[in-house]
């Protein structure tokens, strides 16, 4: 291509970029401005005619607004979703151009259009949040071959008549194209509870008042501002990041910062700015490129490539507001909407005040389930395709007991769930009156509930939530949630926070349950084939005891004379325990031998969450405090099922016989070592499964906040003795289904769970 031919489009694009500009701020209504802006398409490109198709509720396509095709056929050409040339580019979300459109196979004949003698076509889709909203078509009579700098002008005006289609759509009177019907999709509980409210997209979306400069050289400046602002804090976060930790490989920040020096994609940010667009809208375009591809990609690792450079993209348009990762908040009581979420972007939210988190992507044990746990948001993951089927400020409820997502409910439904709310919140209060009393049955048996935390500000609620103390302290969240290694500096400080949270209360820390599932963002490393049976947890900490023996320094340091208590995850061995044990000790030594504050009093335990371990027990008496059962991770072993894939965790059961002669034979074996023991996988919380492992013999169960509440009022209105007759008996008949059983007896014994 000549450069002076570059130059011609790019000064075709401007021109109607800047009439674009004029259109969108006139006072004309939204079906009006459609058709003026076919018009003006069709006039700059020399076109016979300019046509917009756009999706209805039922997905097939509307002809919305013509110049050239016979005016009869606007709002009543309708092609089915996969139908035709333009069904084609819509499912696809892919451009597409045809020196003779009538000889492809795809071609769709539609007599009321009068379209049979265009040849030249092209076609490109209309993009918005993720989704398809239409198409944009131009086609001459003549056989012609659209050149490349037609394809992309007509690609960047379909962006801004996005903006324009979305405000006509909502104006229109035809229903079926206004309203997006009200739907219900089912996904997966990450936290329970109920909320409704408008919708809050987690993008950044440009405002339309941001689309246009009158000043390509200026806007290209910004842009290279921006870009070298955006490279540089990567560079940073690599330097900073250099994990000794994870030895070198760091592919996944070095192929994040290739692609933030990618050439090509700095190339059309620039070609974008030159056809008239502000540096936020070229920004905006290849994200929505990168967005609708990554809808549709199904291969996991082009998926992640996809997402690196809509991350890019975000951090992009960030740098180029000047403003923050938040400066895009939403409402009070609005519900979050995004594909997926890390933890660090759902703490950003952490003081809006959200009704609800839903995700895309994400499984119960994701680390965005455990924030939204952790900040109390009702949360729903795996609700597959949400993101395109709603729009910013939509109805939506969220409903986290039954994992499900009403999109654009109808005003009873809503009413329904405020009651239900209501209904709600008077529970919590009834569960506030139970705060200072004790967790023992009608008849005397005595139970000890403590909280699961991970993050300081869970621990804002211990007071409220009764428990006895801290059960389970993930102190690897701090590492998930930061882009760099925590300092030894900073995790005391972290550590010291926590404790000052707690007040005289007790506290275990687990030690880092990093790897597996768990990646810390400057983590990268090779990819294991198997990470939850890899090298992770305790045995990183064993293969770099440097890291290791940095986090109890910490620890120590944080705790000052007051008693500490640590537990190591994922223990395979009783040798693992001990080897752990010694570089405990040696930390202590450490710390006395330099003058350092060391605690009163150390205690040492550890998770049983592997079979090998739990059938080590009687091994561990004298060397080990205490035990604390990880169900979590001890079923995803036993039964051979990953605990984050909904298609096999869910087929095995910890009430099955073979779980529940682990779980009890877990807790005879400690019992005859004398040493205390604690469930503090999510079975704790759940009424059901708790009720089983106390009639096993467990008597300290460690639980989410909002558990501990309704689990108090279970244990205080039980008659233990009576109950455990009855459940024993079931446990005694090996049946694979008790639950059905076991709701009845509580039902009967007039329990509320
Ligand atoms: C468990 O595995 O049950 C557990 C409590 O640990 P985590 O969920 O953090 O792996
Ligand atoms: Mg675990």
């Amino acid at each position: 291509m000549s450069p002076n031919r570059s130059f011609v489009a790019a000064g075709t694009a401007r021109l109607l970029m800047s009439r674009l500009r004029e259109l969108m701020a006139s006072e004309a209504e939204q079906q009006e401005r459609l058709e003026r802006v076919v018009q003006l398409i069709a006039t700059t490109m020399v076109a016979d005619v300019c046509s917009i198709y756009v999706r209805s509720g039922d997905n097939s396509l509307v002809l919305m607004a013509t110049e050239g095709l016979r005016p009869e056929a606007v709002g009543r050409t309708r092609l089915a979703e996969n139908e035709g040339l333009v069904g084609l580019i819509a499912s696809s979300a892919r451009a597409k151009r045809l020196r003779n459109a009538p000889s492809h196979p795809r071609f769709s004949y539609r007599p009321e259009t009068g379209e049979d003698p265009y040849h030249g076509f092209l076609g490109v889709p209309i993009l918005r949040g993720g989704r398809v909203l239409g198409v944009l078509v131009v086609q001459n009579k003549t056989e012609r071959n659209y050149d490349d700098e037609e394809m992309e002008s007509l690609q960047t005006i379909a962006m801004v008549l996005a903006e324009i289609v979305t405000s006509a759509l909502n104006e229109s009177n035809d229903l079926d194209l206004r309203v997006q019907p009200p739907a219900e999709m089912s996904g997966r509980t990450l936290n329970e509870g109920l909320g409704v409210g408008p919708v809050h997209l987690h993008d950044p979306v440009v405002s339309a008042t941001r689309f246009f400069s009158q000043d390509p050289e200026a806007e290209g400046e910004r842009l290279d501002t921006a870009l070298a602002d955006l490279r540089q804090s990567i560079d940073t976060m690599l330097n900073r990041a250099t994990p000794v930790l994870f030895g070198e490989s760091r592919d996944v920040l070095e192929t994040y910062r290739l692609f933030a020096h990618d050439p090509s994609w700095e190339t059309r940010l620039h070609d974008a700015i030159q056809s008239g667009l502000s540096a936020e809208a070229a920004v905006d375009r290849t994200r929505r490129e990168h967005r609708v591809r990554l809808e549709n990609a199904r291969d996991a690792y082009l998926r992640e490539r996809l997402h690196d450079f809509e991350d890019l993209e975000n951090r992009l348009l960030r740098h180029l507001s000047g403003e923050g990762a938040t400066d895009h908040k939403p409402e009070p009581g609005s519900i979050l909407v995004a594909s997926r979420l890390g933890p660090a972007e759902l703490l950003e939210y952490r003081d809006c005040k959200l009704a609800g988190v839903i995700l895309e992507e994400g499984g119960a044990g994701s680390h965005a389930a455990i924030v939204a746990r952790a900040i109390g948001v009702p949360a729903v993951g795996d609700a597959e395709g949400v993101v395109s089927r709603v729009e910013a400020g939509d109805d939506i409820i969220i409903d986290g007991e039954r994992g499900l997502v009403l999109l654009r409910p109808t005003n009873d439904v809503i009413e329904n769930y405020r009651q239900r709310i209501s209904v709600s919140d008077e529970e919590r209060a009834k569960y506030a009156e139970l705060v200072d009393l004790p967790a023992t049955t009608k008849d005397g048996v005595e139970f000890d509930l403590f909280l699961n935390a991970g993050l300081s500000f869970d621990l804002d609620h211990l007071e409220e939530t009764g428990a006895k103390g801290v059960g389970l302290f993930r102190t690897e969240f701090q590492f998930l949630t930061s882009e760099t290694v925590p300092t030894l500096d900073e995790q005391a400080a972290f550590y010291e926070d926590a404790i000052s949270r707690v007040g005289g209360k007790s506290m275990i820390f687990r030690t880092l349950d990093l790897g597996g599932d768990k990646v810390a963002p400057f983590m990268g490393g090779d990819r294991e084939e198997n990470p939850a049976l890899g090298w992770r947890a305790l045995r990183l900490a064993l293969d770099r005891p440097y890291f290791f023996r940095r986090q109890i320094r910490a620890l120590i340091r944080a705790t000052g004379k007051r008693p500490l208590r640590l537990m190591f995850p994922m223990v395979c061995s009783v040798d693992e325990y001990v080897q752990a044990r010694e570089l405990v000790d040696a930390e202590m030594a450490w710390a006395k031998k330099f003058g350092r504050e060391t605690p009163d009093e150390l205690q040492v335990g550890a998770m049983v969450e592997t079979p090998s371990f739990a059938l080590s027990i009687e091994a561990l008496k004298g060397k080990v405090d205490f035990l604390s059962v990880g169900t979590n991770d001890l079923m995803q072993f036993f039964f051979a099922a990953d605990r984050e894939n909904k298609l096999v965790s869910e087929r095995y059961d910890l009430l099955s016989p073979p779980a529940i002669d682990l779980m009890r034979h877990i807790v005879e074996s400690a019992n005859r070592a004398e040493i205390p023991i604690t469930i503090c996988g999510e079975a704790a919380g759940r009424p059901i499964e708790a009720l089983v492992m106390a009639c096993l013999g467990y008597r300290r169960f460690s639980m989410q906040g909002a558990r501990i509440g309704p689990m108090k009022r279970l244990v205080r209105g039980t008659n233990f003795a009576e109950i455990k007759q009855q459940v024993d008996l079931l446990i005694e008949s090996r049946s694979f289904d008790l639950r059905k059983d076991l709701l009845k007896i509580i039902q009967q014994s007039n329990l509320q769970v």
